[in-house]
Formats: structure tokens, sequence, C-alpha cells
């Protein structure tokens, strides 16, 4: 069997494709706009106790949370707390998370119901 020849493939790439992405920081949205998106987001699945987000299994719940961008400037979230309450007669799991890059907060309600699944 003979050896795939990965390196000398690179030889054949112009050096000007290679050379690396000026460093961009990422930066927060105007605060207006940032204002206007968490609005929309309380309106959205998930913003509110009237409008969780349905779930299979509570074990989707803060990789769902954390996989979700920050609504400021699209850095990861990251789960404060994960809280099982009673709000508005029904039973949610409440996540609250910031923002590691910006530190904006938000909060998740989300509703463990196992029918989802079939
Ligand atoms: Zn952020």
């Amino acid at each position: 069997m003979r050896a795939v020849p990965v390196v000398s493939s690179l030889r054949n790439v112009s050096p000007r494709k290679l050379e690396p992405i000026p460093y961009r920081p990422r930066q927060p949205l105007p605060s207006q706009l940032a204002q206007a998106r968490e609005r929309l987001a309380r309106i959205e699945a998930g913003g509110s106790p009237s409008r969780p987000i349905d779930v299979e299994s509570a074990s989707q719940i803060e990789v769902r949370a954390e996989s979700t961008p920050c609504l400021r400037c699209q850095g990861p979230n990251r789960v404060d707390e994960h809280a099982a309450e009673k709000l508005q007669g029904r039973a949610l799991r409440v996540v609250r998370v910031h923002c590691h890059h910006c530190g904006a907060r938000r909060v998740f309600y989300f509703r463990v119901s196992p029918a989802v699944a079939v």
C-alpha cells in the first residue's frame, strides 16, 4: 500500500492563500440594536414562561442554552444557574446564562415534555 503524499499537496498551494486572517476582536453591537434583539428574544420561544422551548430531556437544556450565541456580541453563553421552577402553573426549567465575552445576561425557559419525541 502506498502512502498518500499529504505534505506535497500543500506545496502547490499559493503562499498567499496561507496568510493568516488579520485578528478582528469581537465587537459588541450598538446598544439600540442590542436592546432591539433582546426585546425580540423575549417574545421568541424560550424568552418567557408563557413560551418555553420544548425539549425531550433535561439533558438537552444546558446544551441548547450554551449553544445559543449572545445577543449583543455573538459570544458563547455559559450557564450560571439551572433551576426547576413552577411558573404560571407550569413546571419549567429556568436557565440563567451570561456571555463569556461581554457578560450580557439572559434567561431561557424550557419545558421538558417527553411527548415531543413521538
Ligand atoms: Zn456577549
